[in-house]
């Protein structure tokens, strides 16, 4: 079979290397230039690639096209290899394709990197032989190419949902559908949560949908879609007859007459938000028949992710937390909602058309002073003016984390949740988490 893989980013390796192992003739082609050590790894794997160009010639002889994620779906290209009825689907699809070992796939707006990573911890402290793939480590495809797990736990982009046909996982996760990437979906809300659902379209009654009740983008999806997989959920609003939900300060899990608590405090993740990504991942170790015991215990031995809450030193009684990662607005409510101290909050950066106003609330009760970290920090001044004593203006992280502990006194917390994205200043949020990290460490 000829192949050809568009796109040569971590799942387009990925692919090309399973493709090539199962003997079929490849071809990567990618538009734009290729760096010199993705360069070299498609040399030693003796496959032949195209870069600053699609060739359509040589792409119109394929039999199947591996389209990665990041190249939009409305293409020339794509449009012209549609018309002529080549296939075209994600590197999960065809992943999924060559193993029979059972896979959890994990997809929503926030929370599947923490969702995937914990529900993978948990499954693999019970011995299970687990891979972790998807966005976070891994390709799917490329892991399969190098060995065989006995089971898969994907974190899957709806990009890549986007190209999925017959993708069945065993359980599926959606953790929630909130506002993101609306520009790719015509801003259609539903167009966005309905890719989300493309999760669950070849499912069948043996298989499981877990997802959020307290959600309304992803109830109102269920009324749209017809559902086969079981569906389990999860809430910290009601009380529900199977899966998981809150008791006064405990977690209740319920399956199959099956029933065990979680006390919130013994959680190894703080938050609200975490709650929800360890109900998830607790139903999945329940489906999986892990004892009780052992899923108390990796729910609560659990560390964060680098730049998701992240811990990061306690100097002179104020303490460091590291959210880099939360770029939007809606995950930094959720970091200032799981903190239960006077907060420095540092926030700022490229911001996304946000709308701040979900913040006020939380602002006026818990922060002392904003530090903004941006090269335009008009719109910060604007939202929280009338909510924040004290605002001040920097433009590079050591100065933002001077400032901040300077203001901050013994028992307070300085705060790293920007609501925006980084590339003002910094490379990437790792680059800004990384610096926060640095600079604190050297006060
Ligand atoms: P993703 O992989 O979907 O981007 P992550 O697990 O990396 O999500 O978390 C990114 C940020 O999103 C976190 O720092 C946190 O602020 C927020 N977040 C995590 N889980 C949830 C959730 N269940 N609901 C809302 N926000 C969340």
């Amino acid at each position: 079979m000829n192949v050809v893989v568009i796109g040569a980013g971590e799942s387009g390796l990925g692919a090309a290397l399973l493709a090539k192992k199962l003997g079929h003739e490849v071809l990567v082609s990618d538009s734009g230039s290729l760096r010199p050590q993705r360069r070299q790894q498609l040399l030693q794997a003796g496959i032949p690639f195209e870069e600053g160009q699609h060739d359509l010639s040589r792409m119109l002889g394929a039999d199947l096209i591996i389209k990665s994620p990041g190249i939009a779906p409305n293409s020339p290209v794509l449009a012209a290899l549609r018309q002529q009825g080549i296939p075209i689907i994600s590197e999960i699809e065809f992943a999924a394709q060559h193993t029979r070992a059972p896979v959890v796939a994990i997809t929503g707006t926030n929370g599947k990197s923490t969702t995937a990573t914990l529900t993978w911890h948990l499954l693999q402290r019970s011995g299970m032989d687990v891979a972790l793939v998807g966005n976070i480590g891994k390709s799917f495809a490329g892991q399969l190419a190098e060995r065989e797990a006995a089971c898969y736990v994907a974190e899957v982009s709806s990009f890549q949902l986007e190209d999925c046909y017959a993708f069945k996982p065993w359980v599926a996760v959606i953790t929630n559908i909130t506002p993101n990437h609306l520009d790719r979906y015509e801003y259609s809300m539903q167009r966005y949560a309905d890719t989300k659902f493309r999760i669950t379209q070849a499912q069948d009654a043996s298989d499981y949908l877990i997802y959020c009740a307290d959600d309304a983008e992803t109830r109102a999806g269920l009324e749209r879609h017809q559902v086969k997989a079981q569906c389990l959920a999860f809430s910290q609003e009601k009380t529900l007859s199977q899966g998981a939900w809150l008791h006064h300060d405990q977690i209740v899990f319920s399956l199959n007459q099956n029933s065990f608590t979680m006390p919130v405090p013994k959680l190894g993740l703080r938050g609200k938000h975490n709650v929800y990504n360890s109900m998830a991942a607790g139903i999945v170790a329940r489906l999986f028949d892990i004892k009780n015991d052992l899923i108390r215990e990796a729910l609560s031995d659990f560390r964060s992710l680098e730049h998701r809450l992240e811990w990061v030193a306690d100097i002179k009684g104020v303490e460091f937390i590291n959210d880099s990662k939360a770029t939007s607005v809606n995950a930094t409510w959720y970091a200032l909602e799981s903190i239960n101290k006077p907060i420095i909050w540092i926030a700022g950066g490229v911001d996304k058309g946000n709308d701040y106003s979900m913040l006020t609330d939380l602002v006026r009760r818990k922060v002392k002073a904003l530090v903004c970290l941006g090269v335009d920090n008009r719109k910060l001044h604007e939202a929280f003016s009338n909510s924040v004593d004290l605002i001040v203006n920097t433009n590079n992280m050591r100065d933002a984390v001077k400032a901040a502990f300077h203001l901050a006194a013994p028992g307070d917390c300085v705060l790293l949740s920007p609501a925006c994205a980084s590339f003002d200043l910094f490379e990437n949020y790792e680059e800004r988490g990384r610096q926060f990290k640095e600079c604190v460490r050297d006060l």
